[in-house]
């Protein structure tokens, strides 16, 4: 239940599940690497119960699920991709641009989309539309031609429709290790991709940390976080709803509050409490509040400090003065500044990507963006006036190096 957290031993915890799952996730890849598709047919009907008869799912099932959705929640889904859309589109650079730095040497970076990425959509304890928008819209934003998608069966027709209006172009019923296995390695029916996104559980996530050598990985999107950073100021009840929000997620799903105020870590706890005795997913609360509690923080420096330790998935900002804390925050998927910041609007709708690091792992990545799905080529033109304007340190340097075939490229160009 909600408790005061000793912070060393909770950012550990965070990342032990998923070393305790790669034995079996490796077994999970070797199947698919060695039986392709059999394995996939196989390894579903242990995990997910059901037998697969198709693994593609085909296009009349993609236009029947629009009759099995109600109509407002397509045109929920329809505004929240516009609304993605619309942010990721400020994202995309210049296809191509240069800059002429000196007489005769101009710089510049050539951005190409890339060809084909795997996005994975959840679905085992609940069905992820909105992550289904996520991963995909910002792939079509950067141009990516081909779009495939794994999801685990039975596929949600919530999802279909998400994905279709999306535009994705290929869609499988594969969940969990294999899928993440199937995408980097090919099978039969499945092609093999450049690049794979999407959070998923433990074994989704150790599936992409092991298959690193064979696909392009984004990071590392496990059991959802959040930390709020909080003074006596904040609303315990919005504070406490916004922790609820987070803890439905996932048994493993974790909550902090850092705080400068002990008060308000009571009433929040006191919060949590009742509204989590009346959660509809209330086992899975409960599971997810045993990793969650509070931290009471002497100053606000020391709060902040506490809260890049723990580099958060999702950071909520409820102090009186939120624009002077942010600037002093270097670690977190997505900040959300002020009491009416809830979370779930950029999980669903404001248009910032929900797909984020977790486990800490905000330290070294950043959340999902059209960058994560385009390469970028530096590009030089340079004339016979920069060639001389660079020459002599260009083959001085090579020669040092007893690069001296370098240095005579320069030379045999500079003679001519
Ligand atoms: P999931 O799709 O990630 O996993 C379901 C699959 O797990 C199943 O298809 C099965 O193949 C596999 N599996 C289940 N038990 C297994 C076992 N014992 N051994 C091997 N494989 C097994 O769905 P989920 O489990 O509901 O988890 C979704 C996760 O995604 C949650 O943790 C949620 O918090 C997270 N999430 C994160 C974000 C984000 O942006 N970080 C967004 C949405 C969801």
């Amino acid at each position: 239940m909600w408790q005061a957290l000793d912070i060393e031993t909770w950012i550990a915890g965070r990342r032990s599940d998923l070393d305790r799952v790669k034995g079996p996730v490796s077994e999970i890849i070797g199947r698919v690497r060695e039986e392709g598709d059999a394995a996939l047919i196989d390894l579903t009907k242990r995990f997910d119960g059901i037998d697969l008869e198709e693994i593609a799912v085909p296009d009349e099932e993609r236009e029947a699920a629009y009759d099995q959705v109600d109509a407002q929640l397509v045109a929920s889904l329809v505004e929240a991709e516009e609304r993605i859309s619309r942010f990721h589109e400020l994202q995309r650079g210049r296809d191509l641009w240069l800059q002429e730095m000196e007489p005769g040497i101009t710089l510049g970076v050539k951005t190409t989309p890339l060809s084909r990425i795997g996005a994975y959509v959840p679905g085992g304890r609940a069905a992820y539309p909105s992550t289904a928008l996520m991963c995909t819209v910002p792939a079509k934003v950067a141009g990516v031609a081909e779009i495939c998608c794994c999801t685990p069966p039975p596929t949600s027709p919530i999802t279909l429709v998400a994905l279709d209006i999306a535009g994705v172009d290929e869609i499988y019923r594969v969940g969990g290790a294999q899928a993440i296995a199937a995408m980097a390695l090919g099978t039969e029916s499945i092609p093999r991709v450049e690049k794979i996104v999407g959070p998923g559980n433990v074994y989704v996530t150790a599936a992409k940390m092991l298959l690193r050598d064979e696909a392009e990985i984004d990071f590392p999107a496990g059991p959802s976080e959040i930390a709020i950073l909080a003074d006596g100021t904040a609303n315990p009840t919005f504070v406490a709803a916004d922790v609820l929000a987070q803890a439905e997620h996932d048994p493993n799903a974790a909550c902090v509050l850092v705080t400068t105020d002990a008060a308000l870590a009571e009433a929040v706890g006191a919060e949590v409490k009742r509204m989590a005795a009346g959660a509809a997913r209330r086992d899975i609360v409960a599971k997810a509040l045993d990793n969650s509690g509070y931290i009471v923080a002497g100053d606000l420096d020391e709060a902040v400090a506490t809260v890049d330790g723990i580099a958060p998935e999702h950071l909520s900002i409820q102090v009186a003065d939120p624009l002077a804390v942010i600037n002093h925050i270097r670690s977190a998927g997505s900040i959300f500044v002020g009491p009416y910041a809830a979370v779930a609007c950029g999980d669903y709708a404001s248009g910032t990507n929900h797909v984020l690091p977790t486990a800490g792992y905000a330290r070294l990545y950043s959340g999902l963006d059209v960058n994560h799905f385009c390469r970028r080529s530096t590009v030089q033109m340079i004339t016979r006036e920069g060639l001389e304007a660079i020459g002599d340190v260009v083959e001085t340097i090579a020669d040092a190096e007893g690069l001296h075939a370098h240095a005579e490229s320069v030379r045999v160009r500079r003679r001519g």
